[in-house]
């Protein structure tokens, strides 16, 4: 597979493929593109067909996805893959207490490890089966767009940790697609409002997003371009699964049902999709009938809203506590944004805007919304959109050297561009008048594996004792990836600074290469680090000590100052011996050794204060 060029720093790419943008859903899955003639995010789908791929795999003489599979929910449960999103990254104590949830069958005899799916005599991971979706948007796009597709952005829920955003990125790479960028759900929302595509703008985001089987909900601060998540809350067990459920006991009740219809499976599924058609329709009409096993049922609207008022409550019970989270009130938020199918249903819409005392924002699709969010930061990948602003990470480390070599992180890996951060240090001699600064770039502990960026001295220090002055050291990573250094000595006001672009001659094979590294010397380098660290505190201690021995010769015994002199030979040499344990060891006799006569000296000192003369 061919290279091809990122710019790390701007994200963009130089070349004309067209990047699509998935939401990879627990009910539905789609695939959006920026159209090449309107330049506007539109959802692919083939003519006479919905945009929606159900997230359904089905096993039988061949594997079918979609709404192709979602017929075999019925016929054939066990074979039939449903809500894998809900495995992906997941262990199966993770999920143990919902596993009646699934149908089909998920193994259960290693707890810890991630999950797999038995069907028949083969077993697949939810990494495997998610692929299988992404799979069929790909060939979907392909179709569509007559061209090749093999690089995409990929939602994921805001809340989904590493292991679950790994997942998803080897899914998509399971699937033949280079997964450029994994963005938040709620952040692929409000770009599908087109907040974000400007510098100035600052907002406070309420996204609420009621999907098939899970409810979101997300506060977003959008400032500088960049999204930051204040909070999110939700409930990963409540969706519009469960406003069919209401409905399909509500048509029980009516046909006078007894436990024994539950044990015709298909008569059971059927119904479920008649209380689904039902709920659809009453988005929009005021009343539903129809036929079942040919009696009559009915529903109103009226008798709906009654039905799901809890369930939309419980909602609402996320959202306060979303919003206590985000310390904004009500009032702060400048915008909610209405995402998901279920969120089509009045009555839901009705009680989110009493809730947030204003309008809800349901104008774009909310089905479509999150792909088409994705579809606009693929484009902003693709190097489309000149005006917009990149919501970027720096992909390295960035920090200075501190004592023994050891690289101290000001910015971490990863971190919103544009960031800053600073941090308080201070002189190791008397008297010192500059302070040396070193920049490094990469995630290992020594500064000497790492990449210098450049380095500066802050001169004209006053003269103080050591451990006084107070260096503030300030980074600063601007939206175009410029670094700016600056040292200030607080108490002087004595300042310097260097600007630096980090990633200047480092392509993405170099970026790779650091990270790779690191992760394989990690071990080693904990534990050089937690030498150095120890080598410095006890050149530290010996220092202190002959001072100390100085200072107060005539209340130390000669067998004492023997004693304590011998025993920081001892720690001298363990510091040679590279030896972190001996190092502590002898550190702490050369503490015992000195700790009485410490204490006696301190006494002293004690009782000639509080007899008011002073002692040397
Ligand atoms: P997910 O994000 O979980 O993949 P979706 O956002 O696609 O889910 O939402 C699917 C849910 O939306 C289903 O429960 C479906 O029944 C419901 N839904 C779809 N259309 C409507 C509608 N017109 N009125 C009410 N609910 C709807
Ligand atoms: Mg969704």
């Amino acid at each position: 597979m061919a290279k091809i060029p990122i710019n790390i720093a701007t994200g963009s790419i130089q070349q004309d493929e067209i990047i699509v943008g998935i939401d990879l859903g627990t009910t539905n899955s789609l695939v959006a593109a920026i159209h090449p003639d309107t330049k506007k995010p539109i959802a692919l789908k083939e003519i006479d067909q919905q945009s929606m791929v159900p997230s359904i795999i089905h096993f039988g003489e061949t594997i079918s996805v979609g709404n192709d599979a979602k017929e075999y929910l019925e016929t054939d449960a066990t074979n039939t893959i449903y809500s894998i999103k809900r495995l992906l990254g997941r262990s199966f104590d993770d999920i143990k207490a919902r596993k009646d949830f699934f149908s089909y069958k998920i193994i259960d005899n290693e707890e810890s490890e991630l999950v797999k799916i038995q069907v028949e005599e083969k077993f697949y991971s939810p990494i495997e089966l998610s692929s299988l979706i992404l799979k069929e948007l790909k060939n979907r796009a392909e179709h569509i767009l007559k061209t090749d597709v093999s690089k995409c952005v990929i939602t994921v829920p805001a809340y989904f940790n590493d292991s679950q955003r790994q997942a998803t990125r080897d899914a998509g790479k399971l699937a033949g697609l280079e997964v450029l960028r994994i963005i938040n759900e709620p952040t692929a929302a409000s770009l599908a409002y087109g907040m974000g595509t400007t510098t100035q703008e600052e907002q406070n985001i309420a996204v609420y997003d009621l999907g098939g089987g899970t409810f979101d909900i997300s506060i977003l601060k959008l400032s500088d371009g960049v999204f930051d998540v204040l909070s999110t809350n939700g409930d990963t067990y409540l969706g519009g699964d469960d406003f069919d459920k209401v409905i399909f006991d509500h048509f029980i009740s009516l046909l006078k049902l007894d436990a024994t219809f539950y044990n015709n499976k298909e008569a059971v599924q059927s119904l479920r999709l008649l209380s689904e058609e039902a709920k659809k329709t009453l988005s929009t009409k005021d009343k539903f009938e129809s036929t079942f096993q040919d009696s009559n049922v009915h529903i109103t609207k009226e008798e709906f809203d009654t039905l799901i008022t809890p369930l939309i409550e419980r909602t609402i019970a996320a959202c306060t506590k979303a919003l206590a989270d985000s310390t904004l009130t009500k009032k702060e938020i400048d915008k909610v944004v209405m995402v998901g199918g279920s969120t089509r249903t009045p009555a839901v819409q009705k009680m989110v805007s009493d809730y947030f005392e204003q309008e809800v924002s349901c104008e774009v699709n909310p089905d479509e919304i999150v792909s088409l969010g994705a579809a606009i930061q693929a484009d902003i990948l693709a190097g489309n959109t000149s005006d917009i602003l990149l919501l970027d990470v720096t992909p390295l480390s960035l920090g200075l050297e501190t004592m023994g070599g050891l690289m101290d992180v000001i910015i971490p890996r990863n971190s919103k561009v544009p960031s800053q951060a600073s941090r308080e240090y201070t002189t190791q001699k008397d008297g010192q008048s500059g302070i040396e600064i070193n920049v490094y770039q990469g995630e290992r502990d020594l500064v000497g594996d790492n990449r210098k960026l450049g380095a500066f001295t802050l001169k004209n220090i006053p003269s103080m004792p050591a451990g006084l002055p107070k260096v503030q050291i300030k980074f600063q990573l601007n939206a175009d990836g410029i670094l700016t250094v600056s040292a200030t000595e607080v108490r002087s006001n004595t300042k310097q600074e260097i600007e630096i672009k980090p990633q200047y001659g480092l392509d993405d094979d170099k970026v790779e290469q650091m990270l790779m590294d690191s992760m394989q010397h990690a071990k080693e380098d904990i534990a050089h680090r937690a030498f150095i660290e120890a080598k410095t505190e006890a050149e530290h201690l010996i220092d202190q000590s002959e001072k100390f021995l100085e200072k107060h010769a005539e209340l130390i015994t000669k067998d004492e100052k023997e004693a304590s002199r011998s025993q920081m030979q001892q720690v001298q040499k363990a510091i040679e011996s590279k030896d972190k344990d001996k190092i502590q060891l002898e550190q702490e006799k050369l503490n015992d050794i000195s700790r009485p006569y410490a204490e006696r000296v301190m006494d002293k000192a004690v009782s000639a204060a509080l007899s008011g003369k002073d002692i040397k």
